[in-house]
């Protein structure tokens, strides 16, 4: 049994009260590679913002679990000597699918969990997350429910279409959950193509997709029933539309990616949205970045030449949500 507090890392408790009640949102940067780790660690300790690391089941299965938890040790003392006396990291788990995967993270090292029972029976749902409550605050280890359905695929998750979380659902599941936080559906979708081209309507001028709005009205009447409740928003990446143009300049091809403006997901921040979960940028940034310096330099063949400025964009990218879009800079 290793806990997080040995880790230097904090769960998500006073860092979600503090964001619901300040009108910002807490980044959540899924990651399993040493450069993307890097990365967050450098742009949350430049702006001194709080952040979650997070891994899906399919991070562990590639980067391996232990590895991941020593490297969110490393994130910790790497922002000591960043110069951040007191970083708050979460290491989260995204989207478990069971209560013994919750149980081994939690026992490893996890300040947090999610327990996804979305695709679940209602009923079957409470129960499994409420088993996951009760051994996770045992230990100190919020929990992150999931109520309704995102489309999209991310990982081992996968849904061909969405259902939006219907709000008169969510007293009674949070209160018999137990849950400390609730990520619900309100159009948001996992993965680089969020949308299809028939669910878009195509800007005149540019002939790029403009993706359907987000569903305020549920998030308000969420909002009304739960108030101050933290809820979390995934699939919220945007797609950069540059760093898809950059890959299919340089042999890639990702036709009609598209993502969720970053205006709507400012907005949210400002609401009881405290998190929000980006992946897909991260990817896109990393794979531009690499696609680019390797046609340009055919000859290199040292990964630490074509990482470098991989790293560097992923940054800027977290740089940019954090500052522009999350505006949890400034919380530490
Ligand atoms: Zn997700």
């Amino acid at each position: 049994m290793t806990s997080y507090k040995e880790l230097g890392l904090v769960n998500t408790r006073e860092m979600f009260k503090k964001a619901v009640a300040g009108g910002y949102a807490i980044p959540a940067f899924n990651f399993n590679t040493l450069e993307q780790m890097q990365a967050i660690v450098q742009a949350a300790v430049e702006t001194k913002s709080p952040v979650i690391m997070q891994v899906s089941k399919g991070a562990r299965n590639y980067a391996n679990g232990t590895i991941l938890r020593y490297m969110a040790q490393g994130a910790v003392e790497y922002a000591k000597e960043l110069g951040c006396p007191e970083p708050q990291i979460v290491l989260h788990l995204d989207h478990g699918d069971s209560f013994e995967l919750c149980k081994d993270c939690i026992d490893n090292g996890f300040s947090s969990v999610m327990f996804d029972g979305s695709a679940l029976p209602y009923e079957e749902n409470i129960r499994i997350t409420k088993q996951v409550v009760e051994y996770a605050h045992a230990h100190d280890v919020t929990v992150e429910a999931e109520l309704g359905v995102l489309a999209g695929v991310e990982d081992e998750v996968a849904s061909e279409v969405s259902h939006y979380t219907k709000p008169e659902e969510v007293i009674d599941f949070s209160t018999r959950s137990g849950c400390d936080s609730l990520a619900i559906s309100i159009g948001t979708s996992h993965g680089a193509y969020k949308f299809t081209p028939e669910q878009c309507t195509r800007d005149p001028k540019t002939g790029k997709l403009v993706p359907p709005p987000l569903a305020f009205d549920i998030l308000h009447q969420i909002e009304e029933k739960l108030p101050g409740f933290p809820i979390v928003l995934h699939g919220s990446s945007s797609v950069p539309q540059d760093e898809v143009d950059t890959i299919n300049a340089y042999g890639g091809k990702l036709p009609d990616a598209v993502g969720i403006p970053e205006e709507q997901l400012r907005e949210a921040s400002k609401s009881a949205v405290c998190k929000i979960n980006i992946d897909s940028d991260s990817r896109l940034a990393m794979t531009a970045a690499i696609r680019k310096y390797l046609a340009d330099n055919p000859g290199h063949f040292d990964p630490r030449q074509y990482l470098k400025p991989a790293r560097e964009n992923m940054k800027k990218m977290y740089i940019h949500k954090i500052v522009d879009v999350l505006g949890s800079n400034d919380k530490l």
